[in-house]
Order: C-alpha cells, then structure tokens, then sequence
C-alpha cells in the first residue's frame, strides 16, 4: 500500500533466512550474505567465542 515507506532493515515480504544450526527463521533476508544465525545461536555462538582463549 505504501509506496514513500523507508525502510532499513528487510521487507516484511522477504523471506527469512534460516539458521544454519538449527533451521529456526533468523531476523535476516535470504539475500544477506554469509552465515546466518537465529539470535538463541548467535547468542550461544558468542558465548563460545567469547570462552575460548
Ligand atoms: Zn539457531
């Protein structure tokens, strides 16, 4: 319907990437590059980094 809306972060048409570690749908587009993590695994992800060394 709205033509004029800006919007910064992706469509509500656009579909979702999934998480690669667990298939739940992410907060992100399809067309974002790279990995994509739902925020429970990226969350965990950052534990684990944030762990190691
Ligand atoms: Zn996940």
């Amino acid at each position: 319907m709205s033509e004029v809306n800006e919007v910064t972060e992706a469509p509500e048409d656009e579909p979702r990437a999934e998480c690669v570690l667990c298939r739940e749908p992410t907060e992100y587009p399809q067309s974002r590059p790279g990995i994509t993590l739902c925020p429970r695994c990226e969350w965990q992800e950052a534990q684990r980094t944030a762990c190691s060394g």
